[in-house]
């Protein structure tokens, strides 16, 4: 589906430096030995980009930064959690651009260390120049970003306000915008990927991924997403709702059920930034065998849940996967002490 045109309607400001890599994980297959039963595993190393320390909030950025860009803002007011990826990525892109960045950072995750607080991705959102405003417990993001937007406005100013995740269908291009990535790059190594692993956060990824391969012609079943945030059954009807904005957004006819989509809880444990004995073995595993770091919140939960997609059969035995490294490694910081005692 080489249809070039599918995007170009979309304002753009281009963050990457070309498609990211897929790479065999030979070293952690020689390591996970018969575990594997012969599975073989690609990396789709979305980690790998040069502005801000990379990861995937980044091709959502270059379509948000378009729209706030078109739309005349000069100012960006970011929700997210404390240690939000989007948020740091936000204001890494602000300062390339020269746009003004304002992150409200929300207490979404039962995690009060000073580490958390000022460690990781926040000390990265102040390096970039953000202005951050780190909530109470309890207190309104969304209302204390309309306050900051009016704020803004008074001063003559205009602000944008991406919302959690950046997972407006807007932001979801990015993500349609990898999957014909995935798709270009599955035919010229010759190789059919049988199951895409990934995390499903605020489900703009998972959703722009199903809907760039439904106009591909492709099973968006092949992609397992597991739940990092939300119990599934609301996760799959939330990424259901995205998946169809996204294809109305692009003014295409088909739709998709929520029967099509494939959204596990196994790796979720006690909620959204918990961390979990599973998700620690897996980021040490990875770090261990590949020197490749994951992130605590994400990206170790869905390996975690390949693992054990291969011990349960889930994924065939002998088949290929594909994991979506999506970044935030910045994470890591903040979770130092969960990493070294479980
Ligand atoms: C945000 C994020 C995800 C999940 O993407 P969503 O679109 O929110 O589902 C996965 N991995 C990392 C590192 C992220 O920052």
């Amino acid at each position: 589906m080489p249809d070039s045109d599918l995007l170009s309607r979309f304002p753009r400001v281009r963050l990457m430096n070309g498609p990211t890599p897929v790479q065999r994980l030979s070293r952690l297959e020689v390591v996970l030995g018969p575990r594997l039963k012969g599975v073989s595993i690609w990396a789709k190393r979305d980690d790998l980009m040069e502005l801000g320390g990379g990861g995937n909030k980044l091709r959502k950025l270059e379509f948000l930064i378009g729209q706030a860009k078109a739309e005349g803002c000069d100012t960006v007011v970011v929700i997210g959690g404390v240690q939000s990826n989007f948020a740091r990525l936000a204001a890494a892109v602000c300062a390339r651009v020269g746009l003004a960045c304002e992150l409200v950072l929300a207490q979404m995750v039962p995690r009060d260390s000073e580490i958390y607080q000022v460690n990781g991705n926040v000390l990265l959102d102040r390096l970039f120049g953000a202005r951050v405003h780190v909530l109470a417990r309890g207190d309104d993001a969304s209302a204390f970003a309309a306050g900051r937007a009016a704020e803004v406005a008074s001063s003559g100013r205009k602000a944008f306000v991406a919302v959690l995740g950046g997972s407006t269908p807007v932001g979801c291009l990015g993500y349609v915008d990898c999957a014909m990535e995935i798709a270009a790059q599955s035919a010229e190594m010759a190789v059919t990927f049988d199951t895409i692993v990934i995390p499903n956060g605020s489900g703009g990824m998972h959703a722009g991924l199903v809907a760039g391969m439904v106009i591909n012609g492709e099973d968006p079943s092949r992609i397992v997403a597991h739940t990092v945030l939300s119990p599934a059954d609301a996760c799959i009807l939330s990424t259901v709702e995205k998946v169809n904005a996204v294809l109305g957004l692009l003014s295409r006819q088909e739709r998709v059920e929520p029967s099509e989509l494939n959204i596990s809880q196994s790796q979720l444990g006690g909620g959204y930034g918990i961390p979990t004995i599973p998700m620690v073995e897996a980021v040490k595993l990875v770090g261990s065998s590949e020197g490749l770091l994951i992130d605590p919140v994400y990206g170790g939960k869905a390996f975690a849940g390949l693992l054990s997609d291969i011990e349960g059969d889930v994924i065939q035995p002998g088949s290929n996967v594909l994991f979506l490294m999506t970044g935030g490694s910045p994470g890591l910081y903040a979770y130092a002490d969960a990493l070294n005692d479980e």
